[in-house]
């Protein structure tokens, strides 16, 4: 992730529901700056999971938009403090 992400104040946050994931990777594609990735670890169906990287997220929803699967993405926006 380069600085200019990682400084700027998240204005969302995504939480991904690992047993929901397929692990198409559509989301991981489609997020503008770059914040999601495929966990390494397996979920019970045998996929590899989407994860958050944990910061940089603008909450625009594009993620869960682009989702195929149900319950598998929520998106929260953040209110500036
Ligand atoms: S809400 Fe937007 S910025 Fe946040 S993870 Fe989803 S696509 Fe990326
Ligand atoms: S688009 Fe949905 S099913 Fe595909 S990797 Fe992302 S969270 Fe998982």
């Amino acid at each position: 992730m380069n600085n200019e992400i990682k400084n700027r104040e998240d204005r969302g946050r995504v939480e991904v529901s690992a047993e929901e994931c397929k692990g198409c990777g559509l989301c991981i594609e489609a997020c503008p700056p770059h914040v999601l990735e495929l966990s390494e670890r397996l979920n019970g169906h045998g996929y590899h999971p989407a994860a958050y990287l944990g910061s940089g997220c603008t909450g625009c929803g594009i993620c869960f938009y682009t989702c195929p699967e149900p319950g598998a993405l929520t998106v929260f926006t953040l209110q500036a403090t």
